[in-house]
């Protein structure tokens, strides 16, 4: 409880009269009592005053008025004092005042922001394009790929020199993964893509997954095991992490969670340019997720296993990938894409090798 001095204009006279000021501790917050020298007194509950707003030390006002709704206002000489008698009766300034005061709340408010839009990317986001990604139609899926693959076609596709025989042989063999698919790799149980092979020439040694089921091989890829004497298990054994990559819906995810992560961002900061991005930008500018070729890695360790194949192989032609990858890069969530860019390719490649890669569940 402390008192001191202002000046109360109560609005039916001009000049402001002086009063004794004290300011008392309550539950909501400070009352205000104020006692004139002619006897005059008023009382006033916490919330029928205008509490003004702190300052900060560099900008401390010379004088402060207090208003008092119908009752008038106060002027006070001394805002110290009147900073003073509100701390001793425990006023707690506003999250907003204190920001505008206080350097370190500002500071903490900052980092609680950053820390919230941190856990809206990291988990917010992935959750629900997890939700969506069920909702997400074949139709829509198979349309986006077909288009791309037209694309890839009129671009950087030819038609492949891999002898019909040879392709028939690999073929046959990715049928019967496709066939074999447990129901226990299937991430999304009503999924049920048709699966589909495509030799391809050009993009260098590379395979890549479309989704809805399209899988593309392209002749550098075959070349680059049969000039290494990997066998047709290597081959497979990246037709699985494909499939894996397919069944998991990892493309229509990442678009997905772009749009979440956008609308999101846009309803954060009021922006809705995103509108106006297409399907095809979001598709060749995905950036790569490193758990996502995990997953991929570990169904394709699942599937070879199941179906009698070798992974050692595989990995052999991760490595040989990592080298051949290093001359050829394309864009998109492709195996040489991550052979070439990836750090952990021997990490990858040793986790195939063994069979037994710990990241998996
Ligand atoms: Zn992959």
């Amino acid at each position: 409880m402390a008192g001191l001095r202002a000046l109360w204009f109560d609005g039916r006279t001009s000049a402001g009269r002086p009063v004794d000021l004290q300011l008392q501790p309550g539950d909501r917050g400070p009352s205000l009592a104020l006692r004139a020298l002619t006897g005059d007194t008023l009382a006033l509950r916490h919330e029928q005053v205008e509490w003004p707003e702190r300052w900060s030390a560099a900008r401390k006002p010379r004088k402060l008025i207090v208003d008092l709704g119908p009752h008038g206002s106060l002027q006070v000489d001394d805002p110290a004092a009147w900073e003073d008698a509100l701390d001793a009766a425990g006023h707690r300034p506003s999250l907003a005042q204190r920001m505008h005061t206080r350097w370190s709340t500002f500071a903490i408010v900052l980092v609680a922001a950053a820390l919230l839009v941190f856990a809206f990317y990291r988990w917010g986001t992935p959750w629900a394009a997890t939700q969506l990604t069920r909702q997400v139609p074949m139709s829509w899926e198979t349309a986006l790929s077909d288009g791309f693959l037209r694309d890839l076609d009129a671009s950087l596709l030819k038609p492949s020199k891999v002898p019909a025989e040879r392709q028939a042989a690999l073929r046959a063999r990715f049928d019967a993964l496709a066939r074999t698919l447990p129901a226990e790799l299937r991430r999304y149980p009503g999924y049920a893509p048709r699966l589909v092979l495509h030799f391809r020439r050009g993009m260098g040694a590379n395979a890549f997954a479309l989704p809805g089921g399209t899988i593309v091989m392209t002749d550098g890829i075959v070349e680059l095991a049969d000039k290494h004497q990997l066998g047709d298990d290597a081959l497979v054994g990246v037709l699985a992490h494909e499939i894996g990559h397919v069944m998991h819906r990892h493309t229509t995810r990442l678009i997905v969670e772009q749009g979440v992560l956008n609308v999101g961002l846009g309803l954060a900061l009021g922006d809705v340019s995103w509108l106006l991005s297409t399907g095809s930008s979001l598709l060749t500018g995905l950036s790569y997720r490193r758990s996502h070729e995990t997953e991929a890695d570990c169904f394709a360790l699942a599937l070879m296993t199941r179906t009698g194949g070798r992974t050692g192989p595989m990995a052999d032609l991760l490595l040989q990938m990592e080298g051949a990858g290093k001359q050829q890069r394309t864009d998109g969530n492709s195996w040489m894409e991550l052979a070439s860019s990836h750090p952990a390719t021997a990490q990858r490649a040793q986790a195939l090798k063994s069979g037994t890669a710990p990241t998996c569940r």
